[in-house]
């Protein structure tokens, strides 16, 4: 790969890493490459291909890319999956370990976490991420009675669905005193809004599969760190247990990143201006925005992020109204996932791994690019519609 200047802007690095060299009559965009070996035409050596479960020419530029847009000095590790990545990430704690995560983390990361932790692996401790004082006390505690390095902290931030915000600098620096490893992950916010290594996370976490691929079409994950170490052993792991991507889905993940800033622009105007007429709605409870000027995390998301992510959540009477509304809607689409052009509507607690405390008719939306007026449009007869359902509307 040809490298990119690292004082460039991201949206200039969405655009411009992960480039083949510049020579003459070479394509600008790298080939995509299906093969399972290479060719060996003497002993082995230490960074040779040799097979295709190890390394791939396509993951390459992605990984770069990534790296470059999130700062870090080593290229990105794709996964097949976010979970994926997630697995590698929790293989990073020893056994009788333990792990602080937020209670309100993305159901699968919560759901994989406790499995390894019903199996014996390590301790699980779920907090409220938005609370410091409690995320402080529990790395205290465990600190005391555990060694040195055998606790994680996970960070979403915001939160799925909750989009609770956390104080990530004094976090990450607690966790660092008390010996911990910090996982961040980025999935909401992208490296457009947020780099979390900036804010003293060592890896950073990713669901291609939404707003980086951006397209609903390809499910990956990816780990960025600038630790040689870690990365040398989230490696091993991936090369290992096996959860690698498939080339043509890294390809097209690149293909999406081009546009990320882009769509990251206009999701975030939209849910801005959505957010905003949801909170004047009468048939709406309560808006949860960070970018709200009356949400409990918009001066934190003020301080630390450039902008406020493309996620509104919002509370409706009850399960009912909730159901009626993802009912009535023709433009958005009722489906689970976010961070697509298309814009989606979920009622989260449908999915029984949903936590319990995130409330029953708390509707998800994941902003996408189409016409804000249109989406405003079809929202608004949706909540009408869902509001009067038993006037015979
Ligand atoms: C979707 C998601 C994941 C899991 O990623 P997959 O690609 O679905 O495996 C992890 N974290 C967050 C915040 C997510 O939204």
């Amino acid at each position: 790969m040809a490298s990119v200047r690292s004082d460039l802007a991201p949206d200039t690095l969405a655009v411009a890493a992960g480039r083949p060299p510049r020579e003459h009559d070479a394509p600008i965009n790298p080939p995509l490459v299906l093969t399972t070996t290479y060719h060996e035409t003497r002993a082995p050596e230490p960074g040779d291909r040799i097979y295709a479960r190890g390394s791939n020419p396509t993951w390459d530029p992605f990984e770069e890319a990534l790296a470059a847009l999130e700062g870090a000095d080593l290229p990105a590790l794709v996964f097949g999956s976010g979970l994926g990545a997630a697995a590698a990430a929790l293989s990073l704690v020893p056994p009788g370990g333990a792990v602080v995560m937020p209670r309100h983390a993305y159901a699968g990361s919560l759901g994989l976490a406790a499995d390894l932790a019903a199996q014996g692996r390590f301790e699980l401790v779920q907090v409220d991420i938005a609370d410091t004082a409690a995320v402080l006390a529990a790395l205290t505690a465990l600190a005391a009675r555990l060694d040195a390095g055998s606790v994680m902290l996970w960070l979403e931030s915001p939160t799925n669905p909750m989009l609770e915000v956390a104080e990530l600098g004094v976090l990450t620096a607690a966790a660092h005193a008390a010996g911990a490893v910090v996982v961040a992950d980025n999935t909401f916010n992208t490296p457009i809004v947020h780099r979390p290594l900036e804010a003293g996370a060592d890896v950073v976490l990713h669901s291609v599969t939404k707003w980086l691929a951006g397209h609903s079409d390809v499910v990956l994950g990816a780990l960025v760190t600038s630790d040689a170490g870690l990365r040398e052993r989230l490696l091993a792991h991936r090369t290992l247990y096996g959860a690698i991507a498939g080339p043509f889905e890294v390809w097209l993940a690149l293909r999406g990143l081009r546009t990320l800033a882009l769509r990251m622009e206009r999701s975030q105007g939209t849910a801005a201006s959505l957010a905003l007429r949801l909170a004047d709605h009468p048939a709406v409870r309560r808006v949860r925005y960070p970018g709200l000027p009356s949400d409990p995390g918009h001066e934190r998301a003020a301080a630390q992020f450039n902008g406020f992510g493309g996620i509104v959540s919002i509370e409706l009477d009850d399960v009912a109204t909730a159901d009626a509304l993802v009912a009535a809607v023709r433009l958005w689409l009722p489906a689970t996932s976010l961070g697509g052009v298309e814009s989606l509507i979920e009622r989260r607690r449908r999915q029984p791994a949903e936590p319990l405390t995130v409330p029953e008719a708390l509707v998800r939306l994941s902003v996408g690019i189409e016409n804000p007026e249109d989406l405003w449009a079809d929202l608004d007869q949706a909540l009408r519609r869902a509001a009067g359902r038993d006037g015979g509307l």
